[in-house]
């Protein structure tokens, strides 16, 4: 115990942060999380959700989640495998079936669960994955977790993956899992590319859906839809946890894979499924996202103002043309800095440090959702504008 403590005592930067005031992490809401939230007493806008289609608050999903643990209880207590299959999942993972246009559907307790236990699954000793530089943490882990042979592409780069699918033994398994929404700094993957590639080189394609889903596609169905490609993709993944509103995660792909998945994915088996209230919240998420195309237009709209606005005022925002908007700061004290007065200022953003992102890529996460009123980010980008240029970002 003595060697652990003194090992862990080496780990300074959260005490570095604290002891200058900057610390910007587990700041407590004590509100819904809507375009404005409740932090110390405070009433704060909200530019740091992952809910894009701003349904986390929607009365009708509330009153589903509701309605379901009435009638199912609270949990499931127990693996979808054994005691934990509910009648409710069943339509679940019909309903996502049909809305991603793919034979089967499983649901798995988290998005993380699903990278995890889908990429660690599939490949073998002698097969590859090849993945994007800058894949989700949760694809990095399920390719750690597997024994097949690892190769890296550089970010969103045609010629590096198919330098990398070049490599290969022609006859075994090649797996290219990409995000299609780049998490950290919004660019849409080039899956056009990769599907052209992948049919090249006889490779498997999965794409990570979780940012694309309910903002991209129609009915919110995702990138691959929008760019007319879901039928090349082999394995699509989706979170509930960002435009669905609530908790959980999903795999769309052929039933062969299904069937396999279901007994050997080690986080779908070895763990308990998803609670009826967040399987009903998600069912309800999908139902309005087809049902309310406005909201899509108005992210989109918002999205568009945003994006133009930070330009206009010289901020530096990579390659994003999504409701993800990365603000480069290059700099981890001022990072931490810039979010703890943009707070002051009553705007909550999420700082993104390494290693999320690579160090000298620090970024203040700016994210809207559709239910953000025009004027509440003209307000906020009045406030970045001010704290930005206090701490010699822009001039
Ligand atoms: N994939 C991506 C691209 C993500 O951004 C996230 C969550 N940040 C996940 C997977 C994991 O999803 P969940 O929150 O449902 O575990």
């Amino acid at each position: 115990m003595k060697l652990l403590q003194s090992k862990l005592a080496q780990y300074i930067e959260p005490q570095k942060a604290k002891a200058a005031g900057v610390y910007p992490y587990f700041r407590a809401i004590s509100s819904e999380q809507d375009p404005e939230v409740t932090i110390d007493g405070r009433k704060v806008l909200m530019f740091g959700s992952n809910c894009y289609t701003g349904l986390v608050n929607d009365p009708r999903i509330k009153e589903a989640a509701i309605e379901a643990t009435r009638k199912y209880g609270t949990g499931c207590a127990g693996s979808p495998f054994l005691n934990g299959t509910l009648d409710l999942h069943k339509e679940l993972e019909h309903k996502i079936a049909e809305y991603i246009g793919k034979e089967d559907v499983m649901i798995y307790s988290t998005g993380f669960g699903v990278n995890l236990g889908v990429v660690s699954a599939l490949t073998g000793r002698e097969d590859y994955i090849l993945w994007d530089e800058q894949d989700h943490a949760s694809i990095i882990e399920g390719r750690r977790l597997s024994f097949s042979q690892s190769l890296k592409y550089k970010h969103n780069d045609m010629v590096s993956l198919e330098k990398q699918l070049q490599k290969c033994d022609p006859d075994k398994v090649k797996l290219i899992v990409t995000d299609s929404v780049f998490s950290m700094e919004g660019d849409v993957a080039d899956v056009k590319g990769i599907v052209e590639l992948a049919k090249k080189y006889d490779a498997s394609v999965m794409v990570d859906e979780a940012h694309g889903i309910g903002v991209f596609g129609p009915g919110g169905r995702g990138v691959c839809h929008h760019f007319g490609v879901a039928d090349d993709v082999d394995l699509i993944m989706g979170t509930f946890s960002k435009s669905f509103a609530s908790l959980g995660g999903f795999i769309a792909t052929d039933k062969e894979i299904t069937n396999f998945l279901r007994h050997h994915s080690r986080s779908y088996i070895f763990t308990a499924s998803i609670t009826p209230a967040s399987t009903a919240a998600a069912l309800k998420a999908m139902e309005i996202m087809q049902s309310e195309p406005e909201r899509q237009e108005n992210l989109w709209e918002l999205t568009n103002y945003a994006l133009d606005g930070f330009r206009n005022m010289g901020c530096e925002i990579g390659h994003t043309s999504t409701p993800i908007i990365p603000l480069f700061v290059r700099d981890n004290f001022k990072t931490f800095a810039i979010t703890r007065d943009l707070l002051e200022e009553g705007i909550f953003v999420n700082p993104v440090v390494s290693p999320a992102v690579a160090p000298h890529d620090t970024l203040i996460r700016f994210s809207l959702m559709a239910t953000h009123s025009k004027d509440q980010v003209t307000t906020a980008l009045e406030k970045i504008q001010k704290v930005f240029r206090a701490h010699g970002i822009i001039k």
